[in-house]
């Protein structure tokens, strides 16, 4: 039965990139590889087994939109207003817990028994990788005249290989969004989940550290300001989030193809119109398609639910995979000067005790690092200036044996760690 399902899920691998009017491409996201279900499925399989041993979660993920513009001021063109960028986390809030508003109007009745809340929230960032407090909590602006990127718009090779790593935060901190002004009507595209024990996936490209995350079209986020027409709802967002938790197109991406949930029913193909309830296909009477599904392609509009299927698919992924487990204990959304566990874990000395030199190696890059070392007597016996490489050494083979504890102060928190000098 379970391998009966990977092979039909292995299909999608094949499936091209469907085009609508106005030459808009709703998603562009690569559909999974067939290795991604062997990954995933025995995991859903066990938390179905056991949801004692593992249960569901309310999750907040700490969320960065890198809102990439042209230079423009704040609320034109490309650089969004705050109004726009925070309707866009608005929307998945909603989305994600089932408390928007056009779910009674939009959702068939014959559908709404399976609507989930997936008990996943979002949170804006309230501070920087280095730190510091942002200064629009959840929202990075990058001029790319200051980056020395080309002129906009950019292709998704591009975004992936220029703007990506340029910009990303530590994926196992934050979850990344880029606002852009993508090329080829695309209006956006998620990276999908990889967890332990998924190496490879045939014919597709595994998100990695400094590719993860989800890209949106700059005027189809959020669902107030500068938007364009059909795609205003902000629900571009809440589909490709739903990738990059793991979720599949609602038609399995093949004709009558297979999106690995039982919930959602068999379906033709990809709607691009607002269907009229019932939309009969391939066997699938008397309620048809699930068209106002998120992971389909109809009108902000006409999408307004996910299946508790499709929420078990997200959690499974919350729990396991690589770049999303660890946000449940990141304090990104704490605002500075709360506490400061991320500033605490960001340095590794080695090797400790040390009979000489001392390394260190930062989890993060900072712009301000101060590193002072003090003996047991609180007499400073190094002093490095300003650091801003990822790893140093402190040389403190004058010393005597001992305890020492090293300072590291970024302007804006102090943390000092004890070094022991044995030779
Ligand atoms: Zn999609």
């Amino acid at each position: 039965m379970k391998k009966t399902l990977l092979v039909i899920c292995g299909i999608a691998l094949f499936a091209a990139l469907p085009v609508v009017a106005q030459n808009v491409v709703r998603c562009a996201s690569q559909p999974p590889c067939a290795e991604f279900e062997d990954w995933l499925q025995p995991l859903i399989d066990a938390r179905m087994a056991d949801p004692e041993i593992h249960p569901n979660a309310i999750y907040t993920i700490p969320t960065v939109m890198h809102v990439i513009h042209n230079g423009e001021n704040v609320g034109s063109g490309t650089n969004l207003s705050v109004a726009q960028l925070n309707s866009q986390f608005d929307v998945l809030n909603e989305d994600f817990r089932k408390t928007n508003a056009d779910f009674n109007t939009v959702v068939p009745a014959a559908f709404q028994s399976v609507a989930a809340d997936c008990e996943i929230n979002f949170c804006k960032a309230m501070r920087t990788p280095q730190g510091n407090a942002m200064p629009t909590p959840g929202v990075n602006r990058i001029n790319r005249n200051t980056m020395g990127w080309t002129a906009p718009p950019y292709s998704t090779s591009y975004i992936d290989n220029t703007i990506k790593p340029a910009t990303i935060w530590d994926p196992t901190k934050y979850f990344n969004v880029w606002v852009v002004n993508i090329s080829g009507g695309i209006l956006g595209y998620a990276t999908f989940p990889v967890g332990s024990g998924l190496t490879t996936c045939m014919n597709v490209t595994l998100e990695t550290a400094t590719r993860t995350g989800v890209v949106i079209l700059y005027n189809a986020t959020g669902r107030v300001g500068n938007l364009m027409a059909t795609y205003n709802k902000g629900r571009t967002a809440t589909h490709e989030v739903g990738h990059w938790l793991g979720l599949r197109h609602i038609w399995g991406d093949a004709n009558c193809g297979n999106d690995c949930c039982n919930d959602t029913p068999t379906q033709a193909s990809s709607n691009f119109n607002c269907p009229t309830f019932p939309k009969i296909s391939c066997n699938n009477g008397p309620n048809g398609e699930m068209y106002c599904n998120y992971m389909d392609y109809v009108p902000d509009a006409c999408m307004a639910m996910f299946t508790q299927n499709q929420k078990a698919r997200m959690q499974t992924c919350m729990a396991n995979g690589t770049y999303r487990a660890p946000l449940n204990t990141s304090n990104a959304c704490t605002p500075v000067g709360i506490d400061d566990p991320y500033f605490a874990n960001a340095f590794t000395l080695f090797p400790n005790p040390t009979t000489g030199t001392l390394n260190i190696r930062a989890a993060f890059p900072e712009n301000n690092l101060q590193v002072r070392v003090y003996n047991s007597l609180g007499e400073k016996v190094a002093d490095l200036g300003r650091v801003v490489d990822k790893e140093f050494s402190i040389d403190l083979s004058s010393q005597p044996n001992g305890i020492y504890m090293v300072e590291f102060n970024n302007g804006n928190i102090v943390q000092t760690m004890r070094a022991n000098l044995q030779r």
